[in-house]
């Protein structure tokens, strides 16, 4: 059986239902949904790249999400992590666990009601095929404003990134703002 789901293509699993994980295959589970059919044409990208002038996500983080099946994946760490916050805000649950190391990802995902409002990158590095951001993601959870200050680490490997893991910052002064 061939699932050529977006999810088993990228760990290699797609010659059976099941992934490296072992367990059942997420696009047989559920049939992907595609979230972003709906989303007007000049939709400013949820990842805010451009700053004051907003990129549209068509010129943005959907470059990437659409590529994953053509094989075109985010260049940078930083890249990939403005697409997979963009995927959160969106639900792209198959691209976020596409872009996870199969090393941390989880065998499947279920996203919580969070309404993401904007991103903010603060550091981005990259040395070889390691890389690091840092950035502060706000949102609203059942209404109510949050903050999350992470620093993600990501690796190369066979010429595209994946997000590893991330280290939550607890920072107080952060949370007089
Ligand atoms: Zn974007």
């Amino acid at each position: 059986m061939r699932c050529g789901g977006a999810y088993c293509t990228a760990m290699g699993a797609i010659d059976s239902p099941y992934t490296m994980h072992n367990r059942p295959c997420i696009t047989k589970r559920s049939p992907m949904r595609d979230p972003t059919r709906s989303l007007p044409r000049h939709f400013p990208c949820p990842c805010r790249s451009g700053e004051d002038d907003p990129l549209p996500y068509s010129a943005c983080c959907q470059v990437w999400h659409r590529g994953l099946d053509e094989g075109v994946h985010a260049p940078t760490p930083e890249a990939l992590m403005r697409s997979r916050y963009s995927a959160y805000s969106i639900g792209l649950i198959h691209y976020l666990l596409a872009t996870w190391h199969p090393s941390t990802a989880p065998g499947e995902l279920e996203l919580s009601p969070v309404k993401w409002i904007n991103l903010e990158v603060r550091n981005a590095q990259e040395a070889g095929d390691a890389g690091v951001v840092e950035f502060v993601a706000r949102c609203r959870v059942n209404g109510r404003a949050q903050r999350m200050h992470e620093i993600s680490t990501f690796v190369r490997q066979d010429g595209r990134w994946y997000y590893i893991e991330g280290q939550i910052i607890n920072d107080k002064d952060d949370e007089k703002e």
